[in-house]
């Protein structure tokens, strides 16, 4: 199956394939204003600086990926208290 011939906007490459660019490579190129960047890096960093649980276990990855000496995994669940067990995947409260 062929699409209509066209030629590709990044390469100039004709080519009769789904799409207006010839090739994924083509069509990832896509050039962001500085603008644009600026507001993503911007979202990114408030993001990544809240509490969110998943932003927590992101800043840890980057931690160990960056050599961080060290780094103190996040807490994803509460600890055991002392009056408190596991049972059949239960936490049990005694009394
Ligand atoms: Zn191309």
């Amino acid at each position: 199956m062929a699409y209509k011939e066209k030629i590709c906007p990044k390469c100039s490459i004709k080519h009769n394939k789904r799409g207006e660019f010839c090739s994924r490579s083509c069509g990832n190129q896509k050039k962001h204003s500085h603008h644009t960047k600026l507001a993503l890096a911007t979202i990114q960093s408030l993001r990544m600086n809240s509490d969110d649980p998943v932003a927590e276990e992101q800043r840890y990855a980057l931690a160990k990926v960056n050599g961080a000496v060290d780094p103190v995994p996040p807490l994803t669940k509460t600890p055991l208290q002392s009056n408190q067990f596991v049972q059949d995947g239960d936490i049990w409260t005694e009394t």
